[in-house]
């Protein structure tokens, strides 16, 4: 990474000192309860070394699409269950700029604090510089921790770099670390990208086509190809102002000389509610095609064998349904097997990453991205604006 990480910052440094951490706290919460902690657990490393070294930590997060002051998105929960549930002692600040908080913070006796969520202010998303400044005037310095967020170039995540010097914290560093053994791999190299459109993926297959050396395609995307290659889909998903982007993938991985792999067979229905299905080799008018079928399966198998380093960002199929389920499934744990076996496997985030949770294989990968549309970009080669605003080394 030819970034400044954290672990740059030593005791003498941090001693006494107070940091800003963005972090994702974005999680799911229904009637104020959180059913997924994985976002504020993969942060604790970061917050327990400034609070070892001694620092006094303040977390700023957004959570959800607030318009203004919206109670339902305060991050009051939040603070409760890192309280309550993970016996971590911190304060809750209720608001995340201004006079008030900061004569609190003054009178307290805490180490840790969460503020309330960034995104209450609209000029947090316009990366408004005056908000930058208010934000930064309650630290010495700065750390991102929260690579979810590291595509969106806001206040918190870009223009409180202006004010203070920008570490990447242990879980920005990581994921800076793995998805870049993506860009620069270890060969042979293949990608899998499934998912529902092209349209959402372009960016990353035509980056990726330049050094794989064999791209999979998977989900409904498989069938724009196939149309495009003039061959019966039926009912399946397709994006028409696609086919054209479809062939030029198909003839650039002719002349770059990389294998690409379309499926040759499915699981086919008439509808998602239906039961009856059969595998096919030509989709039938009245069917779509909601898998891969297992010919499909064995080259997949086939490919990945010799593979050293392999990227996944999309599910196979309709993953969602356990008709549908098998080639994602498949592909979940032939990685897992190969991760054993030393292949270095990335898996971006995204329905990609529930589809492992349901396969029960979550500690089964190299590097499962915490971040969907920001891994899906580091990917397609784009300097994310969060990492950007950190320090160069
Ligand atoms: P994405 O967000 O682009 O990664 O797409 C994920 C979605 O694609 C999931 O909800 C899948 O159910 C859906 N998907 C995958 N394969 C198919 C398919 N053959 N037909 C319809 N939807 C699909």
């Amino acid at each position: 990474m030819n970034k400044a990480s954290v672990t740059q910052l030593s005791k003498n440094d941090l001693e006494n000192k107070k940091v800003i951490v963005r972090v994702d706290f974005n999680v799911p919460i229904k009637d104020k309860q959180i059913s997924d902690d994985t976002r504020i657990v993969s942060t604790l490393p970061t917050i327990n070394y400034l609070l070892e070294n001694g620092a006094k930590v303040f977390l700023v997060s957004h959570l959800g699409r607030p318009k203004g002051k919206e109670e339902k998105y305060s991050l009051l929960p939040v603070a409760e269950y890192m309280k309550n549930k993970l016996n971590i002692n911190i304060e809750f600040l209720n608001d995340c700029i201004g006079e008030e908080i900061k004569n609190t913070i003054a009178k307290s006796n805490s180490n840790l604090f969460l503020l309330e969520n960034v995104r209450f202010y609209p000029e947090e998303e316009k990366n408004n510089l005056d908000f930058a400044k208010k934000l930064s005037e309650l630290a010495d310095f700065y750390v991102n921790d929260a690579f979810g967020t590291a595509h969106r170039a806001h206040a918190s995540t870009a223009g409180i770099a202006n004010f203070l010097p920008a570490y990447a914290g242990f879980l920005m560093e990581k994921e800076i670390n793995f998805l870049s053994k993506a860009l620069n791999p270890e060969k042979p190299f293949v990608a899998i990208i499934g998912g529902a459109k092209i349209s959402s993926k372009i960016g990353v297959l035509k980056n990726l086509i330049e050094k794989t050396d064999s791209l999979i395609i998977g989900g409904a995307m498989t069938y724009t190809f196939l149309k495009a290659e003039n061959k019966g889909i039926g009912k399946s998903l397709v994006e028409n102002d696609f086919l054209e982007t479809a062939l030029e993938i198909i003839k650039k991985a002719k002349e770059l000389n990389c294998h690409l792999v379309i499926a040759k067979d499915h699981v086919v229905a008439e509808s998602l509610e239906s039961t009856d299905i059969s595998i096919v080799e030509e989709i039938p008018e009245n069917k779509s095609g909601f898998d891969v079928g297992p010919k499909t399966i064995e080259e997949i198998k086939e490919v990945l064998k010799s593979a050293k380093t392999v990227v996944w960002n999309g599910p196979l199929g309709v993953f969602e349904n356990d008709l549908f389920s098998n080639g994602t499934n498949e592909v979940a744990h032939i990685l897992a097997d190969l991760t054993k076996k030393g292949t270095i496997t990335i898996v971006g985030g995204g329905d990609s990453v529930s589809a492992i949770e349901k396969a029960g294989l979550t500690d089964s990968f190299s590097h499962i991205s915490t971040g969907g549309g920001a891994s899906l970009e580091f990917l397609e080669g784009i300097e994310l604006p969060g990492i950007k605003a950190l320090k160069d080394l």
